[in-house]
């Protein structure tokens, strides 16, 4: 049995009830054999071993009180998975399906991500099972200050630096930065994704969708083929959606589809942006209110199929959102290209699907890291106390999204795999992290 096969076997053992952890230990470890193989100390220095176990886990109650007087009790988590380049950097998830298997998937998923940034930043990941939505601000607020009321003893600008995630925007931030200030008595860049007023980077909002954008443009450029004029669909309708929808018609494609968590909408003029934004980030209502500004454009109830002809599908919404049904329609209407925004959004057999069916297929690790190398970008602003305009960060992201393109085409060259960048940003975020594993020790 492989090395790799061997380690599976107790990732799988030693984490039951933990799928989506293990979805995401299985792709890596597959894809890594020929890098195993070629380099026999990975084995014997049992990276493997360590890099699947979680420095630190910590998981706690969370106390808070609702607008009715009533004590609701959360569960917080946050995982600390490795630190060997740099200090853990990972967003928090608020919602109602977190539990430890889905904040250790994301964490395990990130240090291979950070890593693939060039910046020095270790890989850590957190949240809770409180669900934002529906939710008064003060209720929100008491849920954040319990939350870094345990929290903030773990974390600190060179130890473990959170930021946003699903259900985790600016107004989170800015309740959670507050708490932290308070108890540490200590005004520090710990949080990244905050407002202007206080730390925040000019462009971090927009960097993972811009970000992926970068990435497609990179890509296709690479297959001389012109984003502009492209048919785009998009799904999700948060924050990385609407960034990569905005890049994308910036770009001179056309955007047709979004999708949230109860509908989805195809606009075949190419889809309002500034509506969208009202409609999710000012009411924090449903997507069917779309039809109101654009009275063209169709709703639909229910999960986003992937249906609607495109030739570039970008996922970003959440896990496992993409299925084999999902992928065989992109694929019988054609489509060229898949990144993905959102963290492993495609299942591994659709991704298997989309590989062996010519599809150019860019996994979330590498197409969606412009948001960690902004946030990278945010503390070192906040190290310097100074701001840098958004054309100067949005220049450097757009540069770390060709490096990253450029460092997973060659890695997977590098091992015979032309043209498998999932298994490139595996091989280049890995050997990085693993390699400096055995420069520091057995710790
Ligand atoms: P948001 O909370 O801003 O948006 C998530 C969107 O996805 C919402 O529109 C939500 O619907 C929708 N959604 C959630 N679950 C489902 C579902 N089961 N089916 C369909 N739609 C669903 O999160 P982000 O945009 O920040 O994150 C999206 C993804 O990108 C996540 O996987 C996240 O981990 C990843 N990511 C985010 C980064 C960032 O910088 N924000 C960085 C890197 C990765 P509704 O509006 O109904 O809630």
């Amino acid at each position: 049995m492989s090395y790799a096969s061997e380690v599976l076997e107790k990732v799988i053992e030693k984490n039951p009830a933990q799928p989506e952890f293990v979805q995401a230990v299985k792709e890596v470890l597959e894809s890594l054999e020929p890098v195993f193989e070629a380099n026999p100390q990975y084995q014997s220095e049992a990276i493997l071993e360590r890099i699947t176990e979680p420095e630190r886990q910590l998981m706690f109650r969370v106390p808070w009180v609702d607008d009715n007087g009533k004590i609701q009790v959360n569960r917080g988590f946050r995982i600390q998975f490795n630190s060997a380049i740099g200090p853990y950097k990972g967003g928090l998830r608020l919602h109602p399906s977190v539990n430890l298997g889905i904040i250790k998937f994301l964490g395990f998923e990130q240090i291979f991500k950070n890593s693939l940034t060039g910046l020095p930043i270790g890989g850590g990941k957190g949240g809770s099972d409180f669900d934002p939505k529906g939710k008064s601000d003060r209720e929100v607020m008491a849920f954040c200050q319990s939350f870094m009321t345990e929290l903030f003893r773990h974390i600190g600008a060179d130890t473990d630096v959170p930021a946003g995630d699903i259900g985790t925007g600016a107004r989170e931030i800015g309740y959670l930065f507050g708490q932290y200030k308070r108890l540490k008595n200590c005004y520090e860049g710990v949080l990244t994704g905050k407002g202007l007023t206080y730390g925040g980077s000019l462009a971090r909002t927009e960097a993972t969708g811009y970000g992926l954008l970068y990435m497609t443009e990179a890509l296709l450029k690479d297959h001389d083929i012109d984003i502009k004029g492209k048919t785009v669909c998009v799904s999700g309708a948060g924050n990385v959606a609407i960034y990569a929808t905005q890049k994308a018609q910036q770009l001179g494609a056309n955007v047709v589809t979004l999708a949230d968590s109860t509908g989805w909408i195809y606009d075949a003029e190419g889809i309002d942006v500034d509506a969208v934004k009202e409609i999710k980030e000012v009411k924090r209502a449903r997507l069917s209110e779309y039809k109101n500004y654009r009275p063209n454009a169709e709703y639909h109830e229910g999960k986003f199929m992937w249906t609607i002809p495109c030739d570039i599908a970008l996922p970003c919404a959440t896990q496992n959102e993409l299925d084999v049904e999902a992928a065989q329609n992109l694929i019988k209407n054609g489509v060229i290209a898949v990144c993905e925004g959102a963290n492993m959004p495609t299942t591994l057999e659709a991704t298997k699907l989309f590989q062996s069916s010519n599809v150019m297929f860019v996994p979330g690790k590498a197409a969606n890291a412009g948001g960690v190398a902004t946030s990278a970008l945010e503390m070192s602003q906040n190290s310097q106390r100074l701001s840098w305009t958004f054309e100067e960060v949005d220049s450097k992201l757009k540069d770390i999204m060709y490096n990253i393109y450029n460092n997973i085409a060659d890695a997977a060259k590098k091992y015979g795999m032309e043209g498998n960048y999932v298994a490139g940003a595996n091989i280049a975020g890995f050997v990085k992290v693993a390699d400096t594993m055995i420069a520091q020790g057995v710790v």
